[in-house]
């Protein structure tokens, strides 16, 4: 029996992951879960999974929420909350399926508690990408990636070295505005942005991939994850999102990962590593009724965000802790309907473009910038 704790259980990733616990309860237990403020949905999950500790994001809620579970329950909150659930001394494994760079410290502590990380939250990878590989590395605790492109690329490598490696291939989708002209992206709503053509996802990372930040940050995570240069990692536009992604080999062979677009394979697949069990309810690949599979070439004019992760990337430093910390705030800023879709790119531009950059960044200037990055975002709308 795998002892699970759960950041982000009320979310996208969060309750699929609770769908593979529960389709295998006989293998896997929830000890430990987190949710921000979804109170009611919490509820009906800690009847169900009866975890033993849960973090909810304000000391209010905690204090609501302790008065309709048994005491037995510990409810706690805030970022020592989440710190509290991915350390948990009985958990063997922590899906990290928060959004954002509010999920570094807490994986960092389960790093050093020494449990495996399964990991979704690409956000701390990217802020923080040295200091969590380097950590895990030291505590000699296996990273598994939940997003599918680094699961297809960690399948396909199957435990070979990196110096076998020529290439990542990336596969993107294009997002929910692939087929727009960049001037038909002036003037496009939030709820168009929200609508993807492939994967149900939740809103944040929606829109990253309608902007095609979400692949500058897969990028910037594949980097980390397998420890390949920024040169030797490529994004192919296929637009059905049924190769994943792929390896190309130094003798020139490539491996791909194929499924149909469904997050609870990669999810399970992280919790079963090195093993493989029987799918929960998820589709199979009919290639012949998909009949034909398109790629295209990026164009990294018309997706600038792309383009800033690469150079944010390739810079180092602090600059992909801009890049991400400034990417947040613009998201969150568009989705409340205070700034234009294009504006996203234009702000994350002028945060790139301010800083100077700071060479092997600890852990506190990494939260320092971050906290600098938001405000400045904060500031364009003043
Ligand atoms: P969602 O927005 O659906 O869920 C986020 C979860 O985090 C919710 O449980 C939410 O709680 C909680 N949360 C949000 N903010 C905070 C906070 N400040 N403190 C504590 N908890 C918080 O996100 P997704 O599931 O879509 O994405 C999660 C991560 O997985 C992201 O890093 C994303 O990039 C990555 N990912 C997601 C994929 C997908 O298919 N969704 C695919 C690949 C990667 P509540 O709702 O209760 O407020
Ligand atoms: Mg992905």
């Amino acid at each position: 029996m795998k002892k699970i704790s759960l950041l982000g259980a009320t979310g996208s990733i969060g309750t699929q992951t609770l769908d593979v616990i529960k389709h295998h309860s006989d293998q896997f237990s929830l000890i430990a879960m987190s949710v921000g403020r979804n109170i009611n949905l919490a509820l009906d999950q800690i009847n169900m999974f009866k975890p033993s500790i849960v973090s909810v994001m304000t000391q209010e809620d905690a204090q609501k929420l302790q008065l309709q579970i048994s005491d037995e329950i510990k409810v706690v909150y805030g970022e020592e909350g989440l710190i509290e659930v991915a350390a948990n001394n009985e958990a063997d494994i922590l899906v990290n399926a928060v959004i954002g760079s509010v999920g570094l410290a807490p994986t960092l502590k389960a790093i050093e508690a020494g449990k495996t990380i399964a990991i979704a939250n690409k956000e701390t990878l990217v802020t923080a990408g040295h200091i969590v590989t380097d950590a895990a590395k030291k505590h000699q605790v296996p990273l598994l990636p939940v997003d599918s492109e680094h699961s297809a690329i960690f399948q396909a490598l199957n435990g070979e070295s990196s110096s076998e490696v020529d290439r990542l291939i990336l596969t993107a989708s294009g997002g929910s505005f692939r087929d727009k002209t960049r001037d038909e992206l002036n003037g496009v709503t939030v709820e168009e942005a929200l609508n993807h053509p492939n994967w149900s996802m939740g809103a944040k990372i929606t829109i990253d991939s309608a902007t095609m930040m979400n692949k500058g940050l897969e990028v910037i995570e594949a980097h980390w994850l397998f420890d390949i240069p920024y040169d030797n990692i490529d994004v192919v536009l296929h637009k059905e999102s049924i190769i994943h992604s792929m390896v190309e080999f130094v003798d020139r062979s490539v491996i791909a990962q194929l499924g149909t677009p469904d997050m609870k394979v990669p999810i399970q697949y992280a919790l079963t590593y090195p093993n493989r069990l029987e799918a929960s309810n998820s589709e199979r690949l009919n290639l012949w009724e998909i009949g034909t599979l398109n790629f295209s070439k990026l164009d990294t004019e018309r997706y600038r965000c792309m383009k800033f992760a690469y150079e944010a990337g390739r810079i180092g430093g602090t600059m992909p802790t801009v890049l991400n910390a400034a990417n947040e705030e613009a998201v969150a800023a568009f989705l409340d309907g205070k700034i234009t879709f294009l504006d996203i790119e234009d702000q994350i531009e002028q945060a790139l473009e301010r800083h100077e950059k700071i060479n092997h960044p600890t852990l506190d200037v990494i939260k320092e910038v971050d906290r600098e990055t938001r405000k400045f975002i904060h500031s364009l709308r003043n």
